[in-house]
């Protein structure tokens, strides 16, 4: 469930921003501020003003990103910790069979490129 800041907590964010983006200080027009969670709510954060940054669309776009990565990691290390506790037996599966070493002279690996002539 996400939890949005509420109409007043944003008002002092940008209050607090002054108008501006609190990332790159960008002036932001009326209607392009976009209050941010610091620490996103998938991971805790709060839905209040200390957690709360106005950014421009293109900071909070980057941000944003930024959190899938962080929120995807905290899901993995959450699945583990989890499937390590609770099924014990099952990731004792074949798992990654890893064909016997060969060496293949078409393998981007083993070819070397030669040195590239500058100028
Ligand atoms: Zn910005």
């Amino acid at each position: 469930m996400r939890r949005d800041f509420p109409r007043k907590v944003k008002a002092q964010a940008i209050l607090r921003a002054n108008g501006c983006c609190e990332a790159c200080s960008a002036k932001l027009k009326v209607g392009e501020a976009e209050v941010d969670h610091i620490l996103p709510d998938a991971l805790g954060g709060d839905p209040v003003l200390s957690n709360a940054r106005v950014l421009c669309r293109v900071c909070h776009r980057a941000k944003s990103s930024d959190d899938i990565g962080r929120i995807r990691k905290a899901d993995r290390q959450r699945d583990k910790h989890t499937a390590a506790s609770a099924k014990p037996s099952r990731i004792r599966s074949r798992g990654f069979e890893k064909p016997p070493a060969q060496r293949r002279a078409s393998s981007p690996l083993a070819k070397k490129l030669p040195p590239r002539r500058m100028g």
